[in-house]
């Protein structure tokens, strides 16, 4: 913190703020604040479980006041201004008294662009969605620093961005931003910000399918307008907005090898796969493949697609070499944990010998559109598939086909068992089977394998059971080093029984 602008002294100093949830992000802002001599009032509705008391004290400790239990009236009494971590929904009675009582509600990201505005004026490459988001990020980050840019990814993907403006080190930022943090996001403006693709994901905290496009499409719009859009030309809510893009908007396409021809800036793959990156009419073949890459599944061709994108558009001097660079450094992407992550290989022994099943934790894929694109990405290949889990308000046509032409067998888990088993009977699918826990949905994957691989791709949020995708897909991992160390045997793959309950 003794490495940021003086300035932002002058800005904070004895003035109020309001930071509404004890959350990791809510601390990096209360640090920020009060280290610049704000006077800070965090306000948690919940009890702290140990982890958050031990939070509070620490923050306490620093000098910010901190209530938990209940949002007071000092809330909407103590300052204009509140920042809102993002797990509060915009319904959330203590926001809609708050702008009723005319404060300005802002997210962490919003605060962090507005400093960097006024202080630091690094470059920001965002990227938003509904997925994709976190491996394309982490891409950029990858891309440029392999080019010699100082960056880091930081906003959804887990790192405040409000506590990386301290490093007088970094050079650019590449920021994920969920429809949550652009809620609250009024003048966030990009440098180069890349949208990914719309899925009705995340409904009950916008309230509605257009709020949350709405959330989307302010980051590419209107004032907010970046530098540079990046734009995926095979999504429609992306073709919805164009007329008000900027006219510096790149397309980019998996699926059209004549983006070229229709549009002055393009990134597409030719109809043997190369990947071209096109500015001002004129294309560039980078030398790679979509074979090379290491990444699973057509969904990372076009993640890698925008990335590279991004990583041009950030990087004002580009030459050849930072195209070959940049496509070495996607042929060494292998990826981001949780997502298609692979999870090592099973054993199983029978009397017609060893069979080898190959694991992969797609414990990220907490929508039904996400495990889609994961499944298709095994394609020729059938798997045996683990879905369930805390279920979206989603229409599950798309999932029960992508099922019935890439699934071998299902096991479901967790509180969609009884609406995912329906809309696949209904469809005729009769290979699923029922479990009561991931361990068992596993095992029974096991017996199922007759050596095609098991994908753990729930299609649903993970809090009926998990505190989160992270420690749902850990515990995938840690049941599949159990299963590793001990081979199962198994005298018969078994498809014939309906429910391992
Ligand atoms: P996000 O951060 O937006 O959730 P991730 O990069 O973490 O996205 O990927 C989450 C899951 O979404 C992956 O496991 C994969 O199944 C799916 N996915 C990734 N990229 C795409 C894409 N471009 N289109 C559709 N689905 C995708």
């Amino acid at each position: 913190m003794s490495q940021a602008p003086e300035s932002a002294f002058h800005r904070w100093q004895g003035r109020p703020v309001v930071i509404l949830g004890l959350s990791k992000t809510g601390e990096a802002v209360a640090r920020y604040l009060q280290a610049f001599g704000a006077d800070v009032f965090l306000s948690e509705r919940s009890e702290p479980g140990p982890d958050a008391a031990a939070l509070r004290d620490r923050l306490q400790a620093f000098g910010c006041a901190v209530e938990t239990g209940a949002h007071s009236e000092q809330c909407l009494s103590h300052a204009p201004l509140m920042i809102v971590s993002p797990g509060i929904p915009p319904h959330a009675e203590i926001l809609q008294r708050a702008a009723a009582a005319g404060i300005e509600i802002i997210s962490e990201v919003e605060l962090a662009a507005r400093e960097n505005r006024l202080s630091r004026r690094l470059p920001i490459a965002a990227v938003t969605g509904s997925n994709g988001k976190t491996t394309t990020t982490t891409l950029i980050a990858r891309l440029l620093a392999d080019s010699g840019q100082r960056v880091v990814a930081c906003g959804n993907i887990g790192l405040p961005m409000i506590s990386c403006l301290g490093d007088n080190a970094l050079e650019a930022l590449v920021v994920e931003l969920s429809s949550a943090q652009l809620a609250f996001s009024p003048t966030f403006q990009a440098t180069v910000a890349a949208f990914m693709n719309l899925t009705p994901d995340h409904i009950n905290w916008h309230g509605s399918l257009a709020a949350y496009e709405a959330a989307k499409r302010r980051l590419f719009t209107g004032e907010q307008v970046p530098t540079w859009a990046v734009v995926n030309a095979d999504d429609p809510a992306s073709l919805r907005w164009q007329a008000d893009l900027p006219e510096q908007t790149l397309w980019f396409s998996r699926r059209d090898p004549h983006l070229g021809q229709k549009r002055a800036h393009a990134a597409f793959l030719t109809a043997d796969g190369q990947f071209v990156f096109q500015r001002d009419d004129c294309p560039q073949p980078l030398g790679l493949s979509a074979a090379d890459l290491k990444l699973k599944g057509a969904h990372n061709h076009e993640n890698a697609l925008a990335a590279l994108s991004v990583a041009f558009l950030m990087h004002a001097a580009g030459t050849n070499t930072t195209g070959q660079t940049f496509a070495r450094t996607c042929r060494e992407f292998s990826g981001v944990a949780h997502r298609i992550e692979p999870a090592g290989e099973i054993t199983r022994l029978h009397a017609g010998g060893v069979t080898r099943i190959a694991c992969y934790n797609d414990s990220k894929a907490t929508n039904t559109d996400a495990a889609i694109q994961a499944l298709r990405a095994f394609s020729p290949q059938r798997t045996i598939l683990i879905a369930g889990g805390r279920p979206k308000e989603e229409p599950l046509e798309g999932f029960v086909e992508a099922i019935q032409t890439h699934a071998a067998a299902v096991t479901l888990l967790g509180e969609a068992q009884p609406r995912f088993q329906r809309a696949l009977n209904e469809a005729g699918y009769s290979a699923v089977y029922p479990c009561d826990t991931l361990e068992r949905a596993l095992d029974k994957a096991i017996a199922l394998s007759q050596g095609e691989p098991i994908l753990f791709s729930p299609a649903c949020a993970s809090f009926d059971q998990y505190q989160n995708f992270e420690h749902r897909g850990d515990v995938f991992k840690a049941l599949i080093a159990q299963r590793q160390a001990t081979p199962t045997p198994d005298a018969q793959p078994d498809r014939a029984r309906p429910s391992c309950l």
